[in-house]
């Protein structure tokens, strides 16, 4: 359906020819340019599988990950506000037939108490999440929301970049969220094929497939600029679903000079009383996901790609590898978890699905700290307007780094001083150390000037 050729996609994934080891290799020098693939080459690589090339193809996505943005994991945190929905997606458990759910939504009041507790943690960026209903969830419940959370100041720590993913809007709904100053606004697909979108979601408003195929068009003639697209791996043929992602990551480039800021790679997991999710029809296992957030990253590597605390923490570890520059951790999907004492609140009863990675912030901090990953919780390019077209032009030509490393440094400083515990922070002192001496010349001076104003009780200090 228009900019889904699913014949072509499927023609694609069945071609014989394609399965051509000399073709795998070529490709792979040439994603190693960082300048991307096409949609043919995309399914050409997804049909490796010798493992000397499934090693030379992850060695590569690594490689073209750090040209584009260094070493840096930006982390965030979900925030839940209401499990009530009027959609009954098959795979989650807040579908509206699924009685065994307990329903709640925040107030504002509980909305800011999570979020503080969130501060409290260190987040920096969040993003808002919630089930769809005209009442629980509507623009002005998330407006107000949205203030409140921003609102909030501990000595200089608090929510710089809230991003929302929420249902779908027209364009003049999406002109008032913008006007609430979120950050990225996010939609996943879940599936672009058509027939089993119609199948996993039989009713409701999100049972038009059109209407949200072209919800990130619409967020962009609103002028969100930063719009985050995915799909639910597990739904149907990962080869599928890979390629058709990508044609939509296509599609808004050549349309609006701005790919998607954010690809999303999330995978069905278990989730209560959502059948299509405790049986998935297409399950992916772990080699294939691994493979397909590599061609991902080989094909748009200018595109931020976020894995959340549905994965377990070694695969986590696996993917930082192959491409993957954004994670959440510390994460809870039940409305109010953050706050209230999990053992009491019986989470399963409320919430989305199970997570696979129950670890805390500081426990991912370190982490990824000792595998040499540099935390990040920085938010400087959208309050700096590097949005859109002026953030791809950045990220295209590879100079976002020169301004995400001074960046991930300052924050992950204010980080280890305000909330690490002392394991973090021993383990983070010489890794910080040895991040500031492999900047070279007056960048390096730059830098240790930033970090001395952090050290002196300054806070929000960036490019
Ligand atoms: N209700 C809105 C919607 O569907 O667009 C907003 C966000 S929904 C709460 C967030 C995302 O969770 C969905 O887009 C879907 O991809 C994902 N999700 C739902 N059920 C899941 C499951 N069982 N396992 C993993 N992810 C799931
Ligand atoms: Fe509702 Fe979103 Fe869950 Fe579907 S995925 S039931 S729309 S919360």
């Amino acid at each position: 359906m228009y900019f889904i050729n699913e014949d072509y996609i499927n023609s694609l994934i069945s071609d014989d020819t394609l399965f051509n080891e000399a073709m795998q290799h070529d490709i792979i020098q040439k994603a190693s340019e960082a300048k991307g693939i096409t949609l043919k080459e995309s399914a050409v690589l997804l049909n490796i599988n010798s493992p000397d090339l499934l090693d030379e193809l992850f060695h590569t996505a690594k490689k073209v990950k750090e040209k584009i943005y260094g070493n840096r994991l930006v982390l965030f945190a979900p925030l839940y506000f209401t499990n009530v929905c009027i959609n009954n997606c098959l795979y989650c458990a807040f579908r509206r037939e699924n009685k065994e759910l307990k329903r709640k939504t925040l107030t504002i009041n509980e909305i800011e108490e999570e979020a503080l507790y969130l501060v409290l943690q260190g987040q920096k960026r969040l993003l808002l999440v919630a089930g769809e209903h005209p009442q629980k969830s509507n623009l002005h419940f998330i407006g107000q929301a949205i203030e409140r959370i921003y609102s909030i100041n501990l000595s200089g720590n608090n929510i710089r970049r809230l991003n929302v993913n929420t249902a779908p809007l027209s364009v003049e709904d999406f002109e008032t969220l913008k006007s609430f100053g979120i950050g990225t606004y996010q939609c996943f697909q879940e599936t672009y094929k058509f027939s089993t979108y119609k199948e996993m979601h039989p009713v409701g408003p999100k049972s038009n497939y059109q209407w949200r195929l072209f919800a990130m068009d619409r967020a962009l003639q609103a002028c969100i600029d930063d719009v985050g697209i995915g799909s639910l791996f597990g739904l149907t043929d990962y080869r599928f679903e890979t390629l058709a992602l990508l044609s939509h990551a296509f599609d808004l480039d050549e349309k609006y000079g701005i790919g998607p800021h954010t690809i999303s790679i999330p995978r069905l997991e278990p989730a209560l009383n959502a059948p299509a999710a405790l049986n998935p029809p297409y399950a992916v296992d772990d080699l294939s996901f691994k493979k397909l957030v590599t061609v991902i990253r080989l094909a748009v590597p200018y595109t931020g790609i976020i894995l959340s605390t549905r994965e377990k923490a070694e695969l986590r570890r696996e993917l930082f590898e192959v491409g993957v520059s954004q994670i959440s951790a510390g994460s809870r999907t039940a409305p109010g978890s953050y706050k209230e004492s999990i053992d009491s609140l019986k989470e399963h009863e409320l919430e989305q699905f199970q997570l696979g990675d129950h670890r805390s912030l500081d426990e991912v901090v370190r982490d990824c700290t000792s595998l040499g990953y540099m935390p990040s919780f920085c938010t400087a390019c959208y309050r700096s307007n590097r949005t859109g077209d002026r953030f791809m032009e950045l990220a295209k030509t590879g100079n976002i780094g020169k301004i995400c490393v001074p960046n991930a440094l300052t924050t992950f400083q204010e980080y280890l001083n305000d909330f690490a515990s002392d394991e973090t922070k021993t383990i983070a002192k010489p890794f910080l150390q040895n991040e500031i001496e492999r900047i070279n010349g007056a960048a390096r001076k730059k830098v240790e000037v930033m970090l001395q104003r952090v050290n002196n009780g300054e806070r929000d200090v960036y490019l």
